[in-house]
C-alpha cells in the first residue's frame, strides 16, 4: 500500500499472498471515498468486498446440508467467481453456453450444471463437449434435444424442473419455466431411460422471504412421487434465499437450512444427493455501485446509471438500498434529509427510479450516491443502451459501516 490506499493486487503485494482471500487482478482502496478521488471515474464505479462474499460463501458451505452451486447469473465478474473459488466452491449453475465457455476457461475444474430449462441444440452440444453432465429440462421436447444432442450419453444427470408456487417471493421466476405437477410423472418416467442420475428442482423465486415456500415444494414433490411410484436420485431446492434490504426484513440463513433439512426428513429425502444453487445472498452483500449526480432539478436527480445499468432492482421491482453520500471529502453532507426520485442517463422515460429515497437535502451536481448490498444483479444486469455502463470495478478492503 502507498500513502494514497491505493493497493495493486499481484503476487508482489503482500496483502494478496498471506490473506489469500482477496480478488485477483482488482484495483483494491481502503474505502469507497479514496477509489472515488483516485479513480476520477466518468461511468458508475462498482465496489466489490472480498470478505463479505467469502462469509456469504462459507455460511452456505459449511451449513447447507448438501451441495451449493453458486447461480452465476447473479454477478459473473472473473474477480467474484474466482474468489468462490478460491473459497471452496467448487459447483456453478449456468443458464446460456457463453457462461458455460466463461466459467470453463476461467475455472477449469468446476462442476457445471446447465439448469435453463429451454437451451439450442447448439449450446447442449458445446457443454456436453466441456464436459458438463448435469442439464435441467421441462418437456419432452427439451429431453429429445438432450438425448440427440449428447448422442444418446450413458453418463447424463437430468434434473427435471418442476413449477412451484412463488407466493412468499419479491422477485417471482414462476410463470415462465417448470412442468406442472401433472405432466411431471410423465417426463420423469421418459427421463429415467436416458438418465445416469434423475433429479427434481425448482425455484421459489428470487428474494423469497417466506422459509416455508421450500416446505410447501418439497411437499408438492413428495405426494408427486408417492403418487406416481417414482424415485429421484438427486433433490434441488434452487436458489430463493434472501438479503435484508431496507424494509425487506428476513430470517438468517440458518433458518432457511433448518426448515429445509427438517423437509427433506419429513419427507423421507434425506437419502437423495441434495443441492441448492443459491446467487443474491452469495454476492449482494459483496458489492456495491457508486453513481454521480449530474444535474439536480428540485427533487429529481439525474444520475450517470440507471435501470438499463447497474440500478435496475431500483427502478423495476421498485426496490430501496442502503444508500451512502459522498459528497467531495465528506461521507454524508447536511443531517437534514430529504427525499429524492432518481433518472438514469439513457434517452428513455422508463429509465426512472421513483423511490422515495432519502439523502442528505443538500445532495447537488458532482455529487456521488453509494448504493449498497448490490453485488447481485447489478453489474451482471447493465446493458450498453445509449452507450452508458461501466467497465471499472474495485476491491474495497475497509469495513463497511452499512450492510
Ligand atoms: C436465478 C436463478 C438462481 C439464483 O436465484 P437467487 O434468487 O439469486 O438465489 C438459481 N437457480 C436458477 C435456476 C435461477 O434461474
Amino acid at each position: 500500500m502507498d500513502q494514497t490506499g491505493l493497493h495493486i493486487a499481484n503476487d508482489a503485494d503482500g496483502f494478496t499472498e498471506t490473506s489469500g482471500l482477496s480478488f485477483e487482478g482488482l484495483r483494491q482502496y481502503d474505502s469507497e471515498a479514496i477509489a472515488i478521488e483516485i479513480e476520477q471515474c466518468d461511468d458508475a464505479l462498482h465496489f466489490l468486498y472480498a470478505e463479505k462474499i467469502v462469509t456469504a460463501a462459507t455460511t452456505f458451505l459449511s451449513k447447507f446440508n448438501g451441495t451449493s452451486l453458486y447461480a452465476a447469473k447473479a454477478n459473473p465478474h472473473p474477480a467474484v467467481l474466482k474468489l468462490l473459488w478460491k473459497t471452496g466452491m467448487r459447483d456453478f449453475e449456468v443458464a446460456s453456453v457463453r457462461e458455460v465457455e466463461q466459467i470453463h476457461a476461467l475455472l477449469p475444474d468446476a462442476t457445471l450444471y446447465f439448469m435453463h430449462p429451454v437451451k439450442s441444440r447448439k449450446a447442449i452440444r458445446t457443454a456436453y463437449a466441456l464436459g458438463v453432465r448435469h442439464f435441467a429440462f421441462d418437456s419432452l421436447d427439451e429431453l429429445r434435444k438432450i438425448r440427440q444432442e449428447t448422442r444418446n450419453a450413458p453418463d447424463l444427470a437430468l434434473h427435471l424442473r418442476l413449477s412451484v408456487s412463488q407466493e412468499g417471493a419479491e422477485y417471482p421466476l414462476g410463470n415462465k419455466f417448470g412442468a406442472t405437477l401433472i405432466e411431471a410423472p410423465l417426463l420423469l418416467v421418459h427421463a429415467r431411460q436416458i438418465s445416469e442420475k434423475l433429479g427434481v428442482t425448482f425455484h421459489v423465486g428470487s428474494q423469497c422471504l417466506d422459509v416455508t415456500a421450500y416446505h410447501t415444494a418439497l411437499k408438492d414433490i413428495a405426494r408427486l412421487l408417492e403418487g406416481a411410484g417414482l424415485s429421484v436420485d438427486m433433490l434441488n431446492v434452487g436458489g430463493g434465499f434472501p438479503v435484508a434490504y431496507p424494509d425487506m426484513p428476513i430470517l438468517p440463513l440458518p433458518d432457511y437450512f433448518d426448515g429445509i433439512q427438517q423437509a427433506l426428513t419429513e419427507f423421507g429425502f434425506d437419502k437423495l444427493e441434495i443441492f441448492c444453487e443459491p446467487g443474491r445472498a452469495l454476492v449482494a452483500q459483496g458489492g456495491a455501485v457508486a453513481v454521480r449526480v449530474e444535474m439536480r432539478r428540485g427533487h429529481s436527480l439525474y444520475l450517470n446509471d440507471g435501470t438499463y445499468g447497474a440500478l435496475f432492482d431500483a427502478g423495476q421491482p421498485g426496490w430501496n438500498f442502503p444508500l451512502e453520500l459522498y459528497g467531495g471529502g465528506r461521507l454524508g453532507k447536511s443531517d437534514e434529509m430529504a427525499l429524492f426520485e432518481f433518472y438514469g442517463p439513457t434517452c428513455d422515460s422508463i429509465d426512472k427510479m421513483s423511490g422515495p429515497f432519502s439523502l442528505p437535502a443538500d445532495v447537488a451536481e458532482g455529487d456521488w450516491i453509494i448504493f449498497r448490498s448490490l453485488g447481485a444483479y447489478g453489474y451482471a444486469m447493465q446493458t450498453r443502451f445509449n452507450g452508458f455502463y461501466s467497465e471499472t470495478t474495485v476491491a474495497i478492503t475497509a469495513e463497511t459501516t452499512s450492510d
